[in-house]
């Protein structure tokens, strides 16, 4: 069994971000765990055709580690170059083990220590956790009749085969959210026909997308104009928060625009028809995209809506709700995540043998998304409620960090063990969270998104801005937690 003081499951930036953060507080007694041969998240899992990201990227980058992006919306090779500059910048590549999936974890209330579990790398143990597998990092596969008797090829778009050769194929792409707005465009020149199967159509607003120059590289170089920049961006985006929230009239304008924007780039009426949504901007992630309604719109590609859509899947293809037979040569399952009842996906016992899948029968629930009682010296990164559909999901973390690493030092520094959320304050903030939550559009917009958990409760956003979860966990606050 090997011991550290500090164990960080994933490696993506929430893992990575955890990792600096402990050394820059002189902790360096720590390992993290990754499940993949390879270090790094999101952008180094998802390599689908178009991946991007969907925030400007001096934005979603991390504060302390700036980059000279060669374009604002930075696609996923540049951000698995950006990982990899993260990683050798600040000396993590010693500091992981590769294919340690951790299967559990539990908590030894005797020696206060976490017991984790791994498939293939054995056992370790450490005072603190921190789990930073991802909030879409588990993903999911609608089953449909007669799906394994498919003689053709699948993959989901979080594991994209690039070995398939998809040009000139019949190709059915499942799902029309972020990743599908992005796959599309990407390929739809090159294949044969593309079929979409979209159960719900999203509000798209275009993507002011840029390419930065040399001298705008050069610029990005200078530390004070990096931060200008992106705290002009920051500031930009977290307006938005005024529509998801507090202002119908502001929401209702940007609809009218996204309507004005569509009928600009779709002339077809029963096209628009299809993809004009019927419930309030905002419910679901709005996607940036000025090239996703072009290629919808190209003759090769077919638009299949809900009443049109994936009825069983036989041999050759898919038979549609209106009795068509469709064949096709690929299914791509683009059809997101577990990101609500999948926040951790591994068995956790805490204190007493307390499980938390009992804790969160009803709904994921965690003190600022991050610790809960009865699971001392646990901390989740993009828990519960620490989505944000606005702005950087960096941001997040990193404001997550300053609470887990002064929760750290003040153990450290009293020379105390463990540190657990009080029932009371892990009650009042939950409370505090739903109730914010009624006013805002992720809870009345008039859709089911993956924001919702099975039971209803929105539980993958903050309500609020983001400056508002940045000030509630700028620091620790005792009276809310028991030290000993
Ligand atoms: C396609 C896509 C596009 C996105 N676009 C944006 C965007 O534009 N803006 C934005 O703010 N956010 C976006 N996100 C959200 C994104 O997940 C976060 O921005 C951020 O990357 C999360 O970092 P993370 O480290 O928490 O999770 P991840 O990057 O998912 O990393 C989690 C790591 O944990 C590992 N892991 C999981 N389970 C185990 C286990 N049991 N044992 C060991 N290791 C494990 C995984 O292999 C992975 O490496 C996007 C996500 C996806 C999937």
């Amino acid at each position: 069994m090997q011991t550290f003081q500090v164990l960080i499951i994933g490696s993506g930036f929430g893992g990575q971000c955890a990792a600096i953060n402990l050394l820059k507080a002189g902790i360096d007694d720590f390992r993290l765990l990754e499940r993949r041969d390879f270090f790094g998240g999101t952008w180094c899992q998802n390599t689908y055709p178009g991946a991007a990201v969907d925030v400007p990227s001096p934005l979603y980058s991390l504060s302390f580690a700036p980059y000279r992006w060669t374009q604002m919306f930075a696609g996923q090779a540049e951000l698995h170059r950006y990982t990899r500059h993260v990683v050798e910048r600040f000396g993590l590549r010693d500091k992981v083990e590769l294919d340690a999936n951790v299967e559990r974890i539990e908590w030894d209330d005797a020696n206060k220590r976490w017991t984790v579990y791994t498939a293939d790398k054995g056992t370790f143990c450490a005072q603190f956790l921190i789990n930073a597998t991802g909030p879409l990092s588990q993903p999911v596969v609608p089953y449909f009749n007669g799906q394994e008797r498919f003689q053709g090829k699948t993959f989901h778009t979080n594991n994209w085969d690039h070995g398939y050769d998809y040009r000139q194929k019949s190709v059915a792409i499942v799902g029309s959210g972020a990743s599908a707005a992005q796959v599309i465009p990407a390929i739809a020149p090159d294949v044969g026909h593309l079929h979409v199967f979209q159960r719900t159509p999203h509000w798209v607003l275009p993507r002011a997308d840029h390419r930065f120059g040399r001298f705008q590289r050069w610029l990005l170089g200078l530390k004070p104009v990096y931060k200008l920049l992106r705290w002009g961006i920051y500031w930009q985006f977290e307006t938005r928060v005024f529509g998801f929230k507090y202002s119908k009239p502001a929401v209702h304008r940007v609809q009218r625009q996204a309507l004005r924007f569509l009928k600009l780039q779709v002339p077809d009426t029963e096209l628009r028809r299809k993809l004009t949504p019927d419930y309030t901007m905002g419910c679901k992630r709005v996607i940036l995209s000025s090239t996703l309604y072009p290629a919808l719109a190209r003759r090769n590609v077919t638009l299949h809506s809900r009443e049109q859509g994936i009825a069983a899947i036989d041999e050759t293809g898919i038979v549609a709700l209106d009795g068509q037979h469709i064949d096709v040569d690929l299914i791509v399952w683009s059809t997101g995540y577990d990101a609500t009842d999948g926040v951790i996906c591994y068995p956790v016992t805490g204190k007493n043998g307390t499980c938390l899948k009992e804790v969160w029968a009803q709904y994921p629930r965690a003190y600022l998304g991050t610790a809960l009682p009865d699971f001392p010296n646990l901390f989740i990164v993009t828990g519960p409620n620490t989505g944000i559909g606005h702005t950087s999901a960096l941001f997040i973390i990193e404001s997550q960090m300053n609470y887990i690493l002064d929760c750290i030092r003040t153990l450290r520094d009293q020379g105390l063990r463990s540190i657990e959320v009080r029932h009371e304050a892990e009650r009042t903030y939950t409370e505090m969270i739903h109730r914010e939550m009624e006013r805002t559009v992720w809870k009345s917009g008039g859709c089911h998104s993956w924001y919702q958990s099975r039971s209803g409760h929105v539980i993958a956003m903050f309500p609020g801005f983001s400056f508002s979860f940045h000030r509630l966990t700028r620091a620790l606050k005792p009276a809310d937690h028991i030290l000993s």
